[in-house]
């Protein structure tokens, strides 16, 4: 079975030295083991943080233009080792081989990114009466950062990049569950000739050693991305020392479709960002609104596309859809698919396992759209982390904007129409951190992304996400 060790101090923790704590990986597709892991503790995250603490000090002081080598040297070594990476993520996390090889490779991209956006540090020389200022950004110090098992790769990717590259060093944390793959990613990064300790990887639970990051004084910076509960928790600590962080956390985006839209491309989109991932995104397409001049058409189209998708294990290349996470995600996903029809909903497709012998030992779930939802229902007010798609009629653009404003959550809305008036208008009144007009995705390496409310704080990707790991400085020089 693969063994997955922790990283600390640039060194690779054999198990039988991360202590006689142990945990077995499952695959979600089988529920057969995939590997054993070291579980770590409170005492493997100081000794992770005081490594990261020493690395900092020749880390940050090591040129922009030498970080820049280093991570394109990062980004390569991610490549060489992209297919490994990617089987590894699809056994321990289901999504099929193809879309997780997509995501190891564009965590390679974000490391060249940054590798150019480090060298972007810019100062600034304002003029004053009797003085001069100049203004520094310099790198924080020690980040810890902690990342959710949907995107373990990619999320992790878009924090260890801009940390680096702004002259941090890190104390990663994946997800117990699903810690395989990012582990190697970040293994892959600290070859790259990063000096010993700026890239520590800790396993073990969230609220022991993911808490023992957030509460030292040595990190300065927590970057985390999971669920808005664990977040608050995560703010609320981080006050003690009034630490800087950032935090993108859950999402439920609604999905507007105008009478003027493109039906079949709207259905299509919809479709494949509600399902795709087994609906475990952040940005997923959560509630749909559908101008009622068009709903017949759309909602015709969406249930067409929901059954089109191919299911089964993520090994097989002909699979669209894997199996959810856990089986606490599906449990989930029932509880509020049952909730909704208790409430009023009309099942028009999905809602239950699929059937058949090689869908029985794995967390399968069919993609499901419901008819007649509204606002009492959970699915359109929770984050139900699962393949649903819920469709809810408006009469006007007004209304459309107030239903999709009416929640906690403001990370991503969408909208198609093919007038730019009502695609400026909606995008200026929806609260969300990205809009998406036309498209289903919001996510653009060289865009702020990031959530409004209880969505998070913070940008990640783009100048934003380097800035989120700098302190800026005003050097006042008296010229009197
Ligand atoms: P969780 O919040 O449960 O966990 C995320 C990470 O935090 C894990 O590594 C977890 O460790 C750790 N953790 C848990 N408790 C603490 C604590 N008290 N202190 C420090 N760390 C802690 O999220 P999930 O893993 O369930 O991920 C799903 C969530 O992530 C969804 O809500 C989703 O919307 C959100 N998400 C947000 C995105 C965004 O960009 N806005 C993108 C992707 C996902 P452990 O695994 O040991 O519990």
């Amino acid at each position: 079975m693969y063994q997955s060790q922790m990283l600390i101090d640039g060194r690779d923790l054999p198990l039988e030295e991360g202590g006689d704590r142990r945990a077995v990986i499952y695959n979600p597709a089988n529920q057969e083991a995939v590997a054993e892991v070291a579980v770590g503790s409170r005492q493997d995250a100081r000794l992770a943080l005081q490594a990261a603490e020493r690395a900092f000090l020749l880390w940050s002081k090591t040129s922009s233009q030498k970080r820049g080598e280093i991570l394109h040297e990062a980004a390569g070594r991610v490549r060489d080792s992209s297919e490994r990476i990617a089987r590894l993520l699809t056994l321990e996390q289901g999504k099929p081989l193809k879309y997780a090889r997509t995501e190891v490779l564009s965590s390679a991209d974000v490391l060249d990114y940054y590798a150019e956006e480090g060298k972007r540090n810019y100062g600034e020389w304002i003029t004053g009466p009797r003085s001069r200022s100049i203004v520094l950004r310099q790198p924080i110090g020690v980040a810890a950062l902690i990342t959710p098992w949907n995107y373990p790769v990619d999320l992790l990717a878009w924090k260890v990049a801009p940390c680096l590259a702004a002259g941090c060093t890190f104390v990663a944390k994946p997800p117990s569950l699903a810690p395989l793959a990012a582990t190697e990613f970040v293994r892959a990064v600290s070859q790259a000739g990063l000096p010993a300790g700026a890239a520590n990887v800790v396993h073990g639970p969230g609220g022991e050693v993911g808490a023992e990051l957030v509460e030292s004084p040595i990190s300065r910076k927590i970057a985390f991305t999971g669920e808005t509960a664990t977040g608050r928790s995560i703010m609320a600590a981080a006050a003690a020392h009034i630490k800087r962080v950032s935090l993108e956390l859950g999402g439920q985006s609604p999905f507007i479709v105008c009478a003027d839209a493109d039906i079949k491309a709207a259905a299509a989109s919809a479709a494949q960002r509600a399902f795709s991932n087994m609906g475990q995104i952040c940005i997923s397409v959560n509630r749909i609104y559908m101008a009622d001049e068009v709903a017949e058409a759309f909602t015709a189209e969406l249930v067409a596309r929901a059954e089109g998708f191919k299911i089964g294990s993520g090994l097989d290349p002909e699979v669209d859809l894997g199996p959810m996470f856990s089986r606490a995600q599906r449990v989930k996903t029932r509880e509020h698919v049952a909730d909704a029809l208790e409430k009023g909903a009309e099942l028009l497709s999905g809602g239950r396992e699929p059937e058949g012998e090689a869908y029985e030992k794995g967390y399968f779930f069919l993609p499901t759209v419901l008819d007649r939802a509204d606002h009492k229902m959970k699915v359109m007010r929770e984050e139900t982390f699962g393949p649903v798609a819920p469709l809810m009629k408006f009469k006007s653009m007004e209304e459309a904007i107030s239903l999709a404003n009416d929640s906690p959550y403001g990370l991503a809305a969408y909208i198609f129409t093919s007038d730019l008036k009502t695609a400026l208008l909606a995008a200026e009144g929806l609260e969300a951190g990205g809009i998406g007009v036309n498209v289903n995705n919001v996510v653009d390496l060289q865009a702020p992304f990031g959530g409004w409310k209880e969505s998070g704080l913070g940008r990640e990707l783009g100048r934003w996400g380097l800035e989120a790991y700098m302190e800026t400085k005003h050097i006042r020089l008296g010229m009197g």
